[in-house]
């Protein structure tokens, strides 16, 4: 029995639903208002421990139907260059004993799933609403939402995103998400599959990803770009990918160059880090996934550790006697294991950004990365 009985999650992304469903599962009344759902963004994958959380959270098995399984026998990719030709060999594949296979997804179709099982557990979603202010009282967090409504919650759970509007109410001394020089553009590519799935780099101009996912039947094409600028129109993100395509050789590329078009819609992303020293939490609030942590792509785990911080959560609140001792619980869990991944991510950002990057630093970082993460969360 949780020490708990009703909670109030602030946003509806991955974080906020995967807690709204693990808390229902312990007893806890939650009530989630996110600020704008849309169906938003191209593919995340779920990697390391995070389809374990996704089992947990009893979600896996739809995941993996309407994703794109990665089997377990699936070649890691290959850094190629501008030409094609491989910079070294697959890197070495990471074991997570006790965790089910890898799974990319079409960033939507979870968003979907997660909001039907977060209402089939019993959670109440409401979309188009936030926060205005959370005062802490002796028995209560009083809530005060943007359309006027006042409540009372036991615990209330921050999972608004790197620009959290939790966090700066209720934690106004907290750094403010940093800018790490690339810019993350992705771009759902028109079928037919091009072979040669795998990553390609051209020297400073940056790098192009390429996966073929049949069930939508569209190509997933992850670019990273080094720029000092963090926002881009759609005209101006054509004209860096056009420009970025035809620095490549490779005809995997040439070929994806040629679908280019300037109607395609481009998802531009800067990759901006931050790390909440511990605590995450003030009395009753806690935050969670990016509005604590967030970081570049560059493990693909930030969503990872969303849905752990999500599942761990619940663990820790159904076995404390106070809210207090479940927090403190929770963040001896996560504080590590969030950091390895916040810290190689940043580091591997910068690495891409100097000369250094083909080398062997790249592979080793991520190893190590890999080998903390395969301890269970
Ligand atoms: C280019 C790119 C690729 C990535 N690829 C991967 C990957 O392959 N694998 C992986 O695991 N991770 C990946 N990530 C990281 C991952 O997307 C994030 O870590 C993850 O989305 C964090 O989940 P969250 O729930 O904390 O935040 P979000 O997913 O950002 O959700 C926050 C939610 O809160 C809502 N919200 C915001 N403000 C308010 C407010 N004031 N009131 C109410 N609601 C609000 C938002 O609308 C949103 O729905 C990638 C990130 C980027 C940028």
């Amino acid at each position: 029995m949780a020490c708990v009985s009703k909670g109030l999650i602030v946003g509806g992304g991955i974080g906020g639903l995967a807690s709204a469903i693990a808390l229902q599962r312990i007893g806890v009344q939650c009530e989630v208002v996110e600020i704008d759902m849309k169906p938003v963004g191209a593919g995340i994958g779920f990697a390391g421990r995070a389809p374990q959380a996704l089992e947990e959270l009893g979600i896996y098995d739809e995941v993996y139907a309407t994703g794109k399984p990665f089997t377990e026998d699936m070649k890691a990719p290959v850094m190629r260059d501008a030409a094609g030709r491989p910079l070294g060999p697959p890197p070495p594949v990471q074991a997570f004993p006790g965790s089910r296979p890898p799974v990319g997804v079409h960033r939507p179709v979870f968003a979907d799933i997660l909001l039907r099982a977060a209402q089939a557990a019993g959670a109440v979603v409401r979309n188009g609403l936030s926060v205005t202010a959370i005062e802490e009282g002796p028995d209560a967090a009083r809530v005060t939402l943007t359309n006027g409504e006042v409540h009372d919650y036991d615990v209330v759970i921050g999972a608004d995103g790197i620009g959290s509007k939790v966090r700066a109410l209720v934690f106004p001394e907290a750094p403010e998400p940093e800018y790490t020089g690339q810019m993350s553009i992705r771009w759902l590519a028109p079928f037919p599959a091009i072979e040669g799935e795998d990553w390609y780099v051209a020297g400073d101009a940056g790098r192009v990803g390429l996966h073929n996912t049949p069930l939508y039947e569209h190509i997933y094409v992850p670019m990273v770009l080094n720029m000092p600028e963090t926002w881009l129109s759609q005209e101006q993100a054509y004209a860096v990918v056009k420009d970025l395509l035809d620095q490549f050789t490779a005809p995997a590329i040439v070929e994806l160059r040629a679908r280019l078009t300037p109607q395609a819609e481009l998802i531009a992303r800067p990759f901006k880090s931050l790390l909440m020293q511990p605590r995450w939490y003030r009395g009753r609030v806690l935050l969670i996934g990016d509005a604590a942590h967030a970081t570049t792509a560059h493990m693909g785990m930030g969503g990872g550790m969303a849905l752990e911080d999500a599942v761990v959560l619940a663990q820790c609140l159904d076995r404390a006697e106070t809210l207090e001792e479940g927090f403190g619980a929770f963040m001896a869990r996560r504080f590590e294991r969030v950091r390895t991944v916040v810290e190689t991510s940043v580091t591997l950002s910068h690495l891409e950004q100097t000369k250094d990057r083909d080398g062997p630093r790249r592979a080793q970082l991520m190893q190590n990365g890999m080998a903390t993460l395969s301890s269970p969360y």
